[in-house]
């Protein structure tokens, strides 16, 4: 099964604990990145706040700008689940 959102494929580990038919085909950071906007909006660098940036940072693929915008947003869960 591959992302919807990123194209790369999804292993058991990477979905989401809720096998919700719109959650279960894209990653935990894709989905979160679909809700929260890229790193560079959560940072208010983007135009939505009178910056210059693009969403997403320049020169990272869908899936690493999915992981940006988690990590913009300070959201630390790990993958592995086992906080939580
Ligand atoms: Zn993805
Ligand atoms: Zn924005």
């Amino acid at each position: 099964m591959n992302c919807e959102r990123c194209g790369e494929p999804i292993t058991e580990r990477e979905r989401l604990c809720d096998p919700s038919p719109f959650v279960s085909q894209r990653h935990r950071e894709c989905v979160l990145r679909s809700i929260l906007g890229g790193a560079n909006h959560i940072r208010r660098l983007c135009s939505c706040f009178g910056g210059t940036a693009d969403p997403d940072p320049p020169g990272l693929s869908r899936r690493e700008a999915a992981r940006e915008a988690v990590r913009a947003r300070g959201i630390t869960r790990g993958d592995d689940g086992t906080q939580n």
